[in-house]
Order: C-alpha cells, then sequence, then structure tokens
C-alpha cells in the first residue's frame, strides 16, 4: 500500500521549462542542477528526462551524487560544485566526474590519482567574484592555473564563479561579478594555450543580468517551473511562462463537523468562531509541510482555496472546508500545484515559511513518495 500524500513531476513542464530557458540562452550549453535530489523532483528521472533532450551537462553538489548518475547510465560531463575534495577525489576520477576545484589543496592528491591512472583530467575552478562563499579570489587565479597546467596529468579546462544576488533584478552587485569575472577570465585566456569553458550565469543571471552567458550557464530552479525572484511571471519573461514541475497532493481522511469556541490541535492556537467543518489530512511535518505554515497555509479541495487552522503536526493537518458546503473523506487536497482552475505556487508556501520556493520543493519532493507523469 502506498502513502496517501503523493508528488506528482511533470515530464512535460520540465521538457516546457528547458524549451524557455533555451530561448534566453541562445547557442549556449546548459548544465542542468540535480543537486538535492533534483531540487526534490527526482534527480536520476529528471537527468535522464534532461539528457535525451540533449542538455550538455549535469551539476551536483557531492561526488556520491554523480556516482549515482553513472550508474543511472546518465553518460553526459558531470560537474562536482562542492565536494571535489579528499575524500571524494578517488570517486571522481573512478566514475569520470569532472572536479571543480575551489584552491590548491587538491591538486597535488588529484594528480597523482591522475598518473596511477594513466589518465589526463580536465578540471575547472571556482573563482569568488564576489559571492563571498566558496572559491578562490581572482587574483590567486593565476598562480593556481599554473600550478594545475604545470603538472602533466592536469589541465583547467573551465573557470566559473556565482552570483549573490542574481535574483534581484538590477543589483549592482551582478555588474560587478560580471565584471570582475570577465576581466579575471581574459587574463586567465593567455596563461592557457587551448580554449576555456567559462560560466557564471544561474536561473537568476540568465534572466535578469545582461550579457551573462559565456560558453555555459547552470540552471537549476527555472527548469523546475520556477523564477527565483519568486515572481510568478516576470515582466521579462514573455510568454509562455516557466511551468511549475511539481505537484503535492493527499486525501481527506475525515471530516468533523465542530461546534463554535472549539480549540483546534496542539496548544489551541485557533478557536473555531462558528460551527466548523474541518477536513482533516494525513500530512505534517514530517512530509516537509513545515509547523510554520500552521494557521497560514491554503490547500485546494473542490479547486476552491481553503485556510489550513491550527498547529501544523508531524502528521496531520487541519482545513476548514466550511465554506465548501460538501466534502467527503477521499476526497483529494493539494498542498503544492492545481486542481481544476486553481493553483499554489511554491512561492506563495516559501512565503508563508519565510523562505524561498526552493525549499519547500527540496523538503516535499525529498519525504514523500514521487511518481513522473505525462
Ligand atoms: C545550485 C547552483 C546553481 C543553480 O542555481 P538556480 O538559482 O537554481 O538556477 C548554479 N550554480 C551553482 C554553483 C549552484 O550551486
Amino acid at each position: 500500500m502506498d502513502s496517501l500524500n503523493l508528488v506528482e513531476i511533470s515530464r512535460s513542464a520540465l521538457i516546457h521549462n528547458l524549451a524557455i530557458c533555451r530561448s534566453h540562452m541562445g547557442t549556449t550549453a546548459l548544465m542542468a542542477l540535480v543537486k538535492a535530489d533534483g531540487y526534490g523532483h527526482g534527480m536520476i528521472d529528471c537527468a535522464r528526462i534532461l539528457a535525451n533532450e540533449k542538455v550538455e551537462a549535469f551539476g551536483v553538489a557531492e561526488a556520491c551524487e554523480g556516482q549515482k548518475l553513472r550508474e543511472a547510465g546518465i553518460s553526459s560531463p558531470i560537474f562536482v560544485l562542492v565536494g571535489s575534495v579528499s575524500p571524494a577525489l578517488s570517486c571522481i576520477l573512478d566514475h569520470q566526474l569532472t572536479p571543480v576545484l575551489t584552491d590548491r589543496a587538491a591538486v597535488p592528491e588529484l594528480a597523482a590519482l591522475a598518473q596511477r591512472k594513466g589518465q589526463r583530467i580536465e578540471v575547472h575552478i571556482k573563482m569568488d567574484a564576489g559571492m563571498g562563499r566558496q572559491g578562490i579570489f581572482p587574483s590567486e587565479l593565476p598562480a593556481l592555473v599554473q600550478e594545475i597546467e604545470a603538472s602533466l596529468w592536469l589541465q583547467v579546462a573551465g573557470i566559473m564563479a556565482h552570483f549573490p544576488m542574481g535574483d534581484v533584478q538590477g543589483a549592482d552587485s551582478s555588474t560587478q561579478v560580471r565584471a570582475t569575472f570577465g576581466d579575471t577570465t581574459e587574463q586567465i585566456r593567455r596563461l592557457i594555450p587551448r580554449k576555456c569553458c567559462l560560466h557564471l550565469a544561474n536561473s537568476g543571471g540568465l534572466f535578469y543580468v545582461s550579457d551573462t552567458c559565456f560558453d555555459m550557464v547552470r540552471l537549476g530552479i527555472s527548469l523546475y517551473g520556477y523564477y527565483p525572484d519568486g515572481h510568478i511571471g516576470r515582466d521579462t519573461a514573455s510568454p509562455p511562462l516557466l511551468r511549475p514541475v511539481m505537484r503535492f497532493s493527499t486525501r481527506i481522511i475525515q471530516v468533523r463537523h465542530i461546534p463554535a469556541g472549539t480549540g483546534l490541535g496542539y496548544n489551541h492556537i485557533f478557536t473555531t468562531k462558528r460551527p466548523t467543518t474541518i477536513a482533516v489530512l494525513p500530512v505534517g511535518y514530517a512530509n516537509g509541510y513545515l509547523r510554520n505554515l500552521s494557521n497560514k497555509a491554503c490547500v485546494l479541495i473542490h479547486g476552491q482555496r481553503m485556510p489550513v487552522v491550527g498547529r501544523v503536526s508531524m502528521n496531520l493537518t487541519l482545513v476548514d472546508a466550511t465554506d465548501l458546503g460538501s466534502v467527503q473523506p477521499g476526497d483529494e487536497a493539494v498542498l503544492l500545484g492545481n486542481q481544476g482552475e486553481a493553483s499554489i505556487y511554491a512561492d506563495e508556501i516559501a512565503a508563508w515559511m519565510d523562505t524561498i520556493s526552493y525549499e519547500p520543493l527540496c523538503l516535499f519532493g525529498n519525504l514523500n513518495r514521487r511518481v513522473i507523469v505525462d
């Protein structure tokens, strides 16, 4: 028996979003970010769909994710964006993953491993062009490039950086990062005898910052159907718009008629003001429907928005369905996605949770039964 809670992933929406993104990119190559199990959408399923649509490369955080993709038959380049460090380096070589180096620490071990295999390894370098997180400062980049190039067994195949404010239209920071990346890589080109793959933009960089495509863009959230700043259909993105890929639904397990003046659930943070019909849902924070959605969220029942009332608990959520008239156990309740004409977007849920769409998508997708539809 399957869980009553179900996450559906739309193959056609994913392919639609890929086409929309491509239309903003010209002929630039695309790295699809499938870290965090494809932002909750299923790393392997999404990678198979996207590889079939000729996406050029995939990006993961850690080598173990890349290994899983290889074992699932993905043969495209796979970039290890976060964890290209000891002790993951041998896994990276064994599975022909592309390491993204952030400093010199991994260089000697990587060169030794490559020599033992008798195989020349291509590496990319992550530069901190203003993100202030991971990577090497622009001033340190030439020395690192020279050190790598001096090894017989390693060669620099690419350089990347990341925007801290790509999701903010017109941010000065983005202009600055774009300039730093452009200037620094221009100097580096002269140190490398071959073509070097430059990549800077994420979804925000692609949609909201001009001239950031370079040789490749790295897209995550937009492939899954959301704009990084939470707007549902920005004016810059002329129609057709991105389409959310994930839908999260459950089934009503009990319908109760409760008198006015009754406290509901833990701590009684909601008291009925009228005779109330409550639909009980078998979903809670264990399913990623977080406790801070208590008294805030809405769900769709019969194509209409109904408020969540009282505390969301580990496996139970209450909905005030009084205004619906008739409602039955077994009826579908949609927590994310569409039902009839109505929709709830991850951006809305994120606002209720005081976060960004990425977070409920990861939570719902990674904590519930998931199927591909379409
Ligand atoms: C996750 C990630 C991306 C994708 O960002 P989106 O905002 O989801 O498009 C791009 N680059 C790096 C380095 C990342 O870690």
